[in-house]
């Protein structure tokens, strides 16, 4: 695509970087298939060609965003869909997130959107305080209807939807500590603990510290350590979204100078996303730049690095038929896409692909809440699409995904590392517990 950007803002690193972004777009259209609100909306400007046009328009002149363009990028997922399908290798991710920043910084919202984003900025990332929003969240349950009917409170209804019914009790894994191998130490790694996930699902971190443990590698919770930035970082807000990173980094670079890691392990795609993006995030700033991008350099999802540990060998059957869903931040955002059915099948279950996998779920961060429409409708054909395999169960790699579907079906839903955990001696997940399961329930009573 051919760019008339001032040449002072050429001066810029991140103007600089859009524009060789946005050169490399040919207009070939590709991308318009796979990206979910192309399919569903069918307006060229709800499509990556589309937006990457709006946001030269909005970058090349350093205009303050409209907004016409604020509607369509705020409809934007950042799934990543067209990274995968793009020819000519556009980073999409990097020049959505500047444009992000740009509408954050030029573009004054609605009263209440502003809000609401003010109010997730200020409790997702922080454990403690969306512990509290929570339980606040499942006690306002009864009157999501009332808040569904007004059109500017439809997020704060999406909010309440997606809240679980009963908050779990806090789990010692969530607090700075090292859980050591009961054999030989093979390998050390700092797990990120996350933001969101210890307090939604505290079983996920569990299972990934007992699997990792029982197969000889040393788990550090970092003291320090926390959210990656993700959530704020995909709403524009960067300031934020670099210094939850740099309280990571900082973090895990006390642990590389002290006694060492292997790797970062990630086990919500979301984040590990964003932690291997800090090298290019901290680019221009010289006290992280060479600190940033060690730590990206030793992140790996968690399914990365179990299958770099070797083979798995599962202690019972599990006799389960298991829907995988790839959660478009591992299958797009960091090309994982083999490793978690690989480790799967060898755990002995059937793994059943899911028709159009390349299509979000309509998670994606903080989009269920801000575009509970489109959420909505990718959740329902989402789950259709599971349907279709007539699963036992469904096994994914991202909280976000699991929250989202959970809401849409009654088939269990479980991270692959609670399924592995669980195969090689741990405890029956808690979604399969008294599950109605379609297939293969002689094989699991008989596991247990
Ligand atoms: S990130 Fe996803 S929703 Fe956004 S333009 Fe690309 S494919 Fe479409
Ligand atoms: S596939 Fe890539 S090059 Fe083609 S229109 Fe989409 S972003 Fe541009």
């Amino acid at each position: 695509m051919q760019t008339e950007f001032k040449p002072e803002l050429l001066t810029k690193p991140d103007f600089l970087e859009s524009e060789k972004i946005i050169r490399k777009c040919v207009h070939c259209g590709f991308c318009l298939a796979t990206c979910p609100t192309y399919v569903l909306l069918g307006n060229e400007l709800d499509s990556p060609r589309g937006r990457i046009y709006l946001m030269k328009e909005m970058l090349e002149k350093d205009r303050p965003a409209t907004p016409e363009i604020v509607t369509h990028i705020d409809r934007c997922l950042s799934c990543l869909s067209c990274m995968t399908t793009c020819p000519s290798g556009v980073n999409y991710m990097h020049l959505v997130d500047h444009g992000r920043a740009h509408i954050e910084k030029t573009y004054r919202r609605p009263f209440w959107d502003r809000g609401i984003r003010a109010l997730l900025a200020a409790t997702l990332p922080y454990r403690n305080r969306f512990r509290f929003a929570l339980a606040a969240a499942i006690l306002g349950k009864p009157f999501k209807a009332l808040f569904r009917r007004i059109e500017a409170l439809k997020p704060v209804a999406a909010m309440l939807e997606l809240a679980p019914l009963r908050l779990s009790g806090r789990s010692p894994e969530e607090d700075p500590a090292v859980f050591r191998p009961a054999g030989p130490r093979r390998a050390r790694v700092a797990l990120l603990a996350n933001c969101a996930q210890p307090v939604l699902a505290p079983h996920i971190n569990e299972a990934t510290i007992r699997l990792l443990n029982r197969l000889g590698v040393e788990v550090v919770i970092a003291r320090g350590e926390g959210c990656c930035g993700a959530i704020v970082h995909h709403m524009g807000r960067e300031e934020q979204g670099h210094e939850l990173a740099r309280r990571n980094i900082d973090a895990w670079t006390r642990e590389l100078e002290g006694e060492g890691l292997d790797a970062i392990v990630v086990n919500v795609s979301g984040c590990g996303t964003a932690v291997k993006d800090y090298g290019f995030q901290f680019r221009m700033d010289p006290a992280y730049r060479d600190k940033a991008a060690r730590i990206s350099g030793l992140a790996k999802d968690i399914s990365e690095f179990l299958i770099a540990l070797g083979p798995i060998a599962p202690t019972r059957p599990t006799g389960l038929r298991l829907a995988y869903h790839p959660a478009c931040s591992l299958q797009h955002g960091q090309a994982v896409r083999r490793e978690p059915k690989a480790l799967l099948a060898a755990a002995g279950v059937t793994v059943l692909d899911i028709p159009e996998s390349h299509i979000c779920c309509g998670s994606a961060g903080t989009y269920n809440i801000l575009q509970p429409d489109i959420a909505m409708r990718l959740r329902d054909r989402k789950v259709e699409n599971i349907r279709l395999t007539r699963p036992d169960a469904i096994a994914t790699g991202n909280i976000g995904c699991i929250t989202q579907i959970g809401t849409g079906t009654d088939i269990p839903i479980l991270h692959t590392v609670e399924l592995l955990d669980w195969a090689t001696g741990g405890p029956l997940p808690p979604a399969l517990e008294g599950a109605g399961l379609h297939s293969g329930p002689a094989a699991l009573q008989a596991a247990e």
